[in-house]
């Protein structure tokens, strides 16, 4: 692991040990793992350059044992990590030595569907696409869609406020979420939200949509359901130049259409995607551009033959329209499957999560292909273009001396590159680890004190998920990029390094 994380607990805690004994008063055997064998399988989420072995796993079956652990952990200061499936890119689920890893995958059951109110009530560990896949018979779907739909948990997706190709027309998991119960580090249950479409107080979900297991453990989940569009189609452009297929993306939207997703591959991405898949893709490209279409069968016609003639006139080399729903699959199956593609032609890879606004798509690809150059280390792009959301993919190799290193400096650089031209350092796989010191770009003092007392008020004593998403003053001190406002250097009190 490349920065130790940092322990925000400070009372005497209960060794390990006896807090197992206690647990395995209300816990079943089998739902508390504490031997090596058993603990190695949860050392890391799906940045596996950051590894820490969990002090215990728990497995819990129902909300009360979820409110019994909490409350024993909050008695005594015991850090926890609330784990989903696993597969978050951004550390956000990595565990503590000296903590719970708190696993929601038995809680993996749909309550409730209820077709007239186009709703569902699931449990947190239910896998995205089980969703989609328990409403289809009832022409209904859950529109937000990850390209690790197949794994990744619903819990997970709440936590990150995840995305997906669909969210471009349908929004982020946020848009999508009317309701859910999460249960405090006191071991309270809280309801926020619920069937309709608006509650009254402050909204508590949205800030919970995307907290990142910092401020309760999400217990169980109200989506909102869609119809299935009666018709989708897709259209592939390729292009000899990056910078044409940026503006191409721009001048989509440009004209007012809103596309189901609109997604953009390099051609490093194409050539291992297509080497993995076959999706037919043009190799030889540049860029691709995957532009879908949905809706009746008289919009999507219209769309298709405006957005052909926008991409033609954009200097696409080629256009290709999917002629049936066997072609359409085929053509996404390259771009779902990129990232484990781009994993065949590199020993590691570091995938990074920005968003900027789509007017400096063009340019930010320009300068990620230049510090590429520049540290020596080849970039693959991938990513949902519609929201101007970048995916590079830094390929490295761990086990040469300061490759790691490089890349996450790399990484940080094309972070800051998207706070330069007024973006993000997140699009949908959160901060975590990963980008906390981005954090310290991003936010100046005043805004993270603010975040500070948000999480205090929810978990006074910072014990869920502590040393992810919210930098404390200090690290960004370390870090040196503690925001100077009005050339006065916040907390001038705290040492420099
Ligand atoms: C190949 C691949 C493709 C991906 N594509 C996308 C994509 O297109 N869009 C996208 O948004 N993401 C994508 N991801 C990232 C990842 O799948 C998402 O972030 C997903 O939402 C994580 O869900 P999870 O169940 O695996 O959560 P985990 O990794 O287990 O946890 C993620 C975070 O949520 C917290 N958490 C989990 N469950 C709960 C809970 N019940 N209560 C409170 N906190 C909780 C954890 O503490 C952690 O901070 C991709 C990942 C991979 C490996």
């Amino acid at each position: 692991m490349s920065q130790p994380l940092p322990s925000d607990t400070t009372s005497a805690r209960l060794p390990l040990r006896e807090l197992a004994q206690q647990l395995r008063r209300f816990l079943p055997h089998a739902a508390l793992l504490d031997t090596p064998e058993d603990l190695h399988p949860y050392e890391c989420d799906g940045l596996s350059a950051y590894r820490q072995l969990p002090g215990l796993v728990a497995l819990p079956e129902t909300i009360e044992q979820v409110q019994q652990i909490l409350r024993l952990c909050s008695a005594h200061r015991v850090p926890v990590v609330a784990r989903g499936a696993g597969t978050g890119l951004s550390g956000g689920a990595l565990p503590r030595a000296d903590g719970v890893l708190l696993s929601l995958a038995k809680f993996n059951r749909i309550l409730e569907i209820d077709p007239l109110n186009r709703t569902a009530i699931v449990q947190p560990g239910v896998r995205n696409l089980a969703i989609s896949e328990a409403v289809a018979s009832q022409g209904l779907y859950y529109a937000p869609d990850p390209s690790s739909q197949i794994a990744c948990s619903i819990g997970g997706n709440v936590a990150e406020n995840a995305g997906g190709v669909h969210c471009l027309k349908y929004g982020l998991t946020v848009h999508n979420v009317l309701g859910l119960k999460f249960v405090t580090i006191d071991g309270e249950l809280v309801t926020l939200g619920g069937k309709t479409l608006d509650s009254p107080g402050y909204d508590l979900l949205a800030l919970f949509t995307g907290s990142e297991g910092l401020l309760g453990v999400i217990v169980e989940i109200t989506v909102k359901l869609l119809p299935k569009p009666e018709r989708a189609q897709v259209v592939l452009a390729a292009f000899d130049d990056l910078e044409k297929a940026g503006h191409a993306v721009a001048a989509i939207i440009a004209a007012g259409i809103i596309p189901a997703g609109l997604e953009m591959m390099d051609n490093p991405a194409i050539r291992a995607a297509e080497d993995y898949v076959h999706a037919g893709y043009p190799v030889e490209a540049q860029a691709i551009l995957l532009c879908e279409l949905d809706g009746t069968n008289e919009e999507v016609s219209e769309g298709i033959a405006q957005v052909r003639t926008l991409l033609t006139n954009q200097g696409a080399t080629e256009v290709r329209t999917a002629k049936d729903d066997a072609e359409r699959l085929r053509m996404w199956a390259g771009r779902k499957a990129a990232f484990p593609a781009v994993g065949r032609i590199s020993p590691d890879y570091y995938c990074m999560d920005g968003t900027i606004p789509r007017k400096h798509l063009a340019t930010v690809l320009k300068r990620i292909s230049e510090l590429s150059r520049e540290y020596g280390l080849q970039v693959a792009n991938v990513f949902h273009a519609g929201d101007g959301n970048l995916h590079p993919l830094i390929l490295y190799d761990a086990n040469k001396p300061g490759e790691l290193e490089r890349t996450e400096e790399l990484g940080g650089k094309i972070l800051e590159l998207c706070v330069e031209v007024g973006g993000t350092i997140t699009g949908e796989h959160g901060v975590g680890m990963e980008k906390i010191n981005q954090m310290c770009v991003q936010f100046n003092s005043a805004e993270l004190t603010q975040f500070h007392a948000i999480k205090t008020a929810f978990d006074p004593h910072g014990l869920l998920n502590p040393g992810k998403a919210v930098p404390t003053l200090h690290r960004c001190a370390e870090f040196g990029r503690m925001h100077v406002h009005g050339g006065k250097l916040a907390f001038p009190e705290l040492e420099r390094f």
